[in-house]
């Protein structure tokens, strides 16, 4: 039997502000646009929403992963594009999160210029 172990290193995590307000996200709209879904979920700007999980498409914020093709392990090796593409076919970034994604509030959506 081959030994899968993976260890998640968050370099971070240590040094996070723990007295900074965590809002949770089902109740208050965001600010910042999710780079998936495109709704306006982020509390925090995108460098700051570490493991921050978008509570409209369900995509987690991956901070190493710096273009649209380049995979995310935070995301089950998904690309951004694939997970765009999935969350208009499925409303999530895969379809078995699909029961934890709420709709966008109506604040959220992208404004129209
Ligand atoms: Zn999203």
């Amino acid at each position: 039997m081959e030994k899968a172990s993976k260890i998640f290193f968050l370099p971070e995590a240590g040094n996070l502000a723990l007295d900074k307000e965590q809002s949770p996200p089902e109740d208050k709209p965001g600010i910042y646009p999710c780079p998936c879904c495109g709704y306006h979920t982020l509390p925090v700007p995108l460098e700051e929403a570490l493991a921050y999980i978008c509570p409209v498409c369900f995509w987690e914020m991956d901070l190493f992963v710096l273009n649209e093709d380049e995979e995310s392990d935070l995301n089950h090796g998904l690309t951004l594009y694939q997970a765009r593409e999935n969350y208009r076919r499925y409303g999530a970034v895969l379809p078995r999160f699909k029961q934890y994604c709420r709709p966008p509030m109506e604040q959220e959506r992208p404004k129209e210029e």
